[in-house]
């Protein structure tokens, strides 16, 4: 936060006011006295002159006759005569008396040559004043006064000191003409006195006044100072707030900034970096194994089922799992290695190593045991295993694209080898894994493209009456409903590639589905169309079995098509049985629901007896590859009269797949197999094939009845 401004400092009201008032107030003192000072000097000057001329007017009036002959005297006339002159008619005595009773000390009396007629200090007569610039003045007409202090003077009366003294020429006029200049000097001490005494009490008056004026400014301005110091610190604390409030602003929004950066690469469950941060990690991680020549291993993770954990115990369960997984991945790891989460459950493993074939397969199997361990999540305690899928720089590419689509078909492999295992890549997996996934996209499109089709294979059973020719004779039992899809592009896929493909992506719960609503719909059909078939058999997907909404959609395709349950028979392979999570449950549920349930490719899952007895089955349906060995492998014979013997001891009916000889068949007749199903009776069929099929061979039934 930045410090508020100090460099320009307060600017101190009083301090400045007290400065500049004080100047001025000095200023005018100094003018005032000056013109107080002036004027009373003036105004003293101007009384003491008329004082003078009103006395010059006496002494002319009283003292003319005697004067009048000293003013008319020569300019050459001596002192010692004039002096003898003004004795002889008395002329001190007068003066003196004249002044006695004034405040005039002197007078002197000049021809307009500017000789000294007349004194009353005597020693001055004769004196020569023609330069005099008041003499000059005076001649002209013009008075003129002058007042000084004198330390001594010769007054009339004798010798006085320190005394302030107006001496005034003044013309001396008869009928206007200037006959002469007179002298006056008069003392006015008491008056400057007087002067400097008031001029005193004016200064005192005047400095009380503004100071008192000066104080009472000060007082105001103190107090403006004051407010204006208070409406600073408001300012101030108005600016610190803001200050404040802009900082923690600031802190807010780089704060959210970091947020949104670590959002943008995290992934917000598990807080592991995303696909962005993995990317951008990997480039680096290129750059630097490019420079020092080392490997480096991309380990890609993918958890076995997991969909259908969180298809079955909610998304609740699912993310505690996958933030477990997470947590279990990284203990593994070392500080180097970085995991990240790309999505659902698939995460990502950078390794740097010093020999990645060897490295990369230790930390693999790490991995793959921590996955595999139990986990409890909520109450529900969950197995889950892993498939990983290893790529490895420089040999398997070179940019992050290359190595991310080599991990991830080697884990591919991996899943398809069985899951919960690791695989390296190797270069033909990427095509095999490209053609798989454009595959798959075609295969999700295939429902709403109209591309599936259901196919029928028929069943016969042998007619329980004895024949009458000895020969024996089978009539159509039932039909299996197989998925046919025809691509554009692809051409006709046979079941054993699309059904693999759906399982594992997930698409199969789709497809089943259809099937099952198709099956029935084909059933109801027939039946209207007075096609008698007794139980239409549906490929159940361990997929579909896993799901806890099995029951719901079998009972929905019934309702749907109006079909008794019992006239639906559900084929699950026996392998998937074995190794399915909850198939028993699902089984039973299925079971109350009225369907049949058969165990299909029975005698390659090398199911238990004890486990068989568990399961709520009908019917036992034998290999294909069993009845291909009749005639040729004594195995598979014995194997087929096991089964058919294991069957009859549980109460379970038989069905044998893929019947094409007489031989075959015969053999099947002969060990008392219930059911028979195969190319030599008829091929799965489009529908309409198989109702001219089936009405052709009850035909035959009918007209031997
Ligand atoms: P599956 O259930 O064992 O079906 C019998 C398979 O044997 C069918 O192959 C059928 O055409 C074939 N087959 C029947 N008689 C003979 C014969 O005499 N000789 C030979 N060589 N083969 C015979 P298809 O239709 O290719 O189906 C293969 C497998 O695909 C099925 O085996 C079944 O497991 C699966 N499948 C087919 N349709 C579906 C379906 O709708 N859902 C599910 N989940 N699986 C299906
Ligand atoms: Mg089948
Ligand atoms: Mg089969």
């Amino acid at each position: 936060m930045p410090a508020p401004t100090q460099s320009r400092g307060h600017f101190r009201l009083t301090r400045y006011f007290s400065g500049v008032s004080l100047g001025l107030m000095a200023l005018v003192g100094v003018a005032l006295t000056y013109f107080a000072q002036t004027l009373t000097l003036h105004e003293l000057k101007f009384m003491a002159e008329r004082r003078n001329e009103a006395m010059t007017a006496v002494f002319l009036n009283v003292l003319w006759p005697d004067f009048a002959p000293l003013v008319a005297s020569s300019s050459s006339a001596d002192a010692a005569a004039l002096r003898r002159q003004a004795e002889q008619v008395g002329l001190h005595a007068k003066t003196a008396a004249l002044m006695r009773n004034s405040e005039i000390i002197k007078v002197k009396l000049y021809n307009l040559q500017g000789l000294t007629v007349y004194s009353s200090d005597p020693k001055q007569i004769g004196e020569d004043k023609r330069t005099n610039p008041g003499f000059v003045s005076a001649s002209q007409g013009l008075p003129q006064s002058e007042l000084t202090h004198r330390n001594s003077f010769d007054a009339f009366e004798g010798q006085r000191t320190e005394l302030d003294v107006i001496s005034s020429y003044l013309p001396v006029r008869d009928k206007g003409k200037v006959l002469g200049v007179i002298e006056l000097y008069q003392d006015v001490t008491g008056f400057v006195l007087r002067r400097e005494q008031l001029l005193m009490r004016m200064g005192t008056t005047s400095l009380a006044a503004m100071l008192a004026l000066y104080g009472l400014q000060l007082l105001l301005v103190q107090r403006a100072q004051r407010i204006l110091q208070a409406q600073e610190a408001d300012l101030q604390a108005a600016n610190r707030d803001l200050d404040q409030r802009v900082h923690s602003r600031t802190e807010e929004l780089s704060l959210a900034k970091a947020r949104l950066e670590h959002l943008a690469h995290h992934d917000p469950l598990t807080g592991l970096p995303n696909r962005l941060l993995f990317k951008d990690h990997l480039r680096r991680k290129l750059s630097q194994a490019q420079r020092s020549q080392t490997q480096l291993a991309l380990l890609f993770i993918d958890l076995d089922r997991f969909k259908e954990v969180n298809d079955s115990l909610g998304h609740l369960v699912g993310d505690a799992l996958l933030v477990c997984v997470a947590d279990r991945l990284l203990a593994v790891l070392r500080g180097g290695d970085l995991l990240a989460r790309l999505g659902g459950d698939e995460f990502v493993c950078v390794l740097s190593c010093e020999d990645a074939n060897l490295d990369a397969p230790q930390v693999a199997q790490k991995l793959l045991d921590t996955v595999v361990q139990a986990m409890q999540l909520q109450g529900h305690e969950i197995q889950l295993s892993a498939s990983v899928g290893i790529s490895i720089f420089p040999g398997d590419g070179l940019s992050v694209d290359e190595l991310a689509g080599a991990a991830d078909a080697a884990m591919y492999e991996a899943k398809r080898a069985g899951r919960n295992r690791f695989h390296f890549y190797r270069p033909e997996m990427t095509q095999s894994a490209q053609a798989r996934a454009h595959m798959e996209r075609l295969l999700r499109r295939s429902l709403a493209a109209g591309e599936m089709q259901l196919y029928f294979q028929m069943k016969l059973e042998p007619e329980s009456s004895a024949p009458d020719d000895g020969r024996r004779r089978l009539r159509p039992s039932g039909a299996e409903a197989l998925a046919r899809w025809h691509n554009a592009e692809l051409g006709q896929v046979p079941p054993g590639r699309f059904i693999a493909l759906a399982e594992e992506s997930g698409f199969i719960n789709e497809l089943g589905a259809w099937v099952l609503r198709q099956a029935c719909l084909q059933m109801s059909a027939w039946a209207k169309q007075g096609l008698r078939v007794p139980h239409i058999s549906v490929n159940l997907s361990v997929r579909q079995l896993e799901r806890s909404d099995i029951v719901e959609v079998v009972r929905q395709a019934l309702l749907e098509a109006d079909l008794p349950a019992a006239a639906l028979e559900l084929e699950i392979t026996e392998s998937v049985i074995m190794n399915a999570d909850n198939a028993l449950p699902a089984l039973a549920a299925l079971h109350q629901l009225g369907v049949r349930l058969s165990v299909d490719d029975f005698g390659t899952g090398y199911s238990s007896l004890a486990y068989l007895k568990l399961l709520p089955i009908q019917t036992l349906k034998i290999d294909r590859s069993f009845v291909t060995g009749i005639g040729e492998q004594l195995s598979d014979e014995s194997i087929i009269q096991a089964v058919i013997g294991l069957a009859r001891s549980l109460g379970l009916s038989t069905v044998a797949e893929g019947v094409e000889t007489e031989a075959q068949l015969d053999f099947l007749l002969a060990q008392g197999c219930d059911q028979v199903q195969g190319f030599l009776f008829s091929r799965p069929l489009p529908a309409e094939a198989f109702t001219a099929e089936w009405m052709k061979l009850q035909d035959t039934e009918a007209s031997k009845a």
